[in-house]
């Protein structure tokens, strides 16, 4: 059933991978050979992190214009707010638009270490100062477990639907491990009306302990069958790597027989498990005529 399945849906599935900009010159053809390699499967677009710290936001324009030039992928940059000022953000936005760059994933950023009070400025303010300077095509992020600094569900679920009237035409997820919350979130959104595509981040995981590190910090809720898939592959890369594809594979498989029909993977930089899971989903790369 699983395969007959995986072939109804076979060449109807989009999907989109996500990058960060690399730290060594090792980690940057790293990058490139799973660019390369991830390119011919025609993702819907591809997107590159940004972080806080000074230079980030150039290294994450390099590299998107250089996707551009390279491989003539839909490139989006990531921006967060946090750290500039509207004036500065409208500058950016302005810069964005002149090099031809036309997808944005608007987000708030996370708040310093030891910040106190509230941000001057959320991402649907980044939202409405995008949609001022041009008519961007813009994503945000939305959390199927909340997220971590929300009072409750149903107001990060509101922030969700103001971030989507104010200009957003699509959402991508946290990543997460229980597909009944992705699936109960989706229609928790269909109900408020919020009538964009929220689309599952689906992260490989290679690397459990940092995993535990990470889900922590995001309020994302690792299940007790991931602590025993993992238990004794401390030193086993290798079968790690296969693990993490197979649960991978299984929660798109699940997602898809539920309708889903676009599958953000957050890489890591790395090209192996989204191509593998890629390659099952029946999205393959173009064969020249
Ligand atoms: P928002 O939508 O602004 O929400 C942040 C929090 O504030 C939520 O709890 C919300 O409920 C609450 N809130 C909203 N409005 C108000 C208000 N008026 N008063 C009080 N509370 C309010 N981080 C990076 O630094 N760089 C990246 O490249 C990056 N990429 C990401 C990609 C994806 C797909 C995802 C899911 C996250 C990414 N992040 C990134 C992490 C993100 O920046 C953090 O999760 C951040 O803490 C929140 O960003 P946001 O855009 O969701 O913020």
């Amino acid at each position: 059933a699983i395969n007959r399945n995986l072939q109804d849906i076979a060449g109807k599935v989009n999907v989109s991978f996500e990058f960060f900009p690399p730290k060594t010159a090792q980690m940057e053809q790293t990058l490139w050979q799973s660019i390369e390699r991830l390119a011919p499967l025609a993702p819907s677009f591809v997107s590159v992190t940004y972080g806080a710290n000074s230079g980030e936001r150039d290294r994450t324009h390099d590299i998107i214009k250089s996707i551009k030039q390279r491989t003539g992928l839909i490139a989006a940059p990531h921006l967060t707010c946090v750290d500039a000022s509207k004036d500065e953000l409208v500058a950016i936005a302005k810069d964005y638009w002149q090099s031809g760059i036309r997808h944005i994933v608007a987000l708030r950023g996370d708040l310093p270490a030891g910040s106190i009070g509230k941000p001057d400025l959320y991402a649907v303010d980044l939202v409405h100062i995008l949609r001022s300077v041009a008519d961007f095509d813009i994503s945000v992020a939305a959390y199927p477990e909340v997220h971590p600094e929300a009072p409750n569900g149903q107001f990060d679920l509101l922030n969700l639907k103001r971030k989507v009237d104010a200009g957003a035409s699509r959402a991508i997820t946290q990543f997460f491990f229980d597909i009944e919350k992705f699936l109960r979130y989706r229609d928790r959104c269909a109900a408020i009306g919020i009538d964009v595509d929220i689309i599952p981040g689906i992260l490989p995981v290679t690397n459990f302990t940092q995993l535990q590190k990470f889900a922590g910090l995001t309020n994302v809720a690792i299940p007790q069958w991931m602590y025993k898939a993992y238990d004794g592959l401390e030193h086993d890369a290798t079968t790690r790597n296969l693990v993490g594809v197979n649960i991978a594979m299984e929660m798109v498989k699940v997602l898809s027989r539920e309708g889903v029909d676009h599958f953000h993977f957050y890489t890591l930089n790395r090209s192996e498990l989204s191509y593998a899971i890629c390659h099952l989903l029946g999205v393959r790369p173009a064969i020249a005529a």
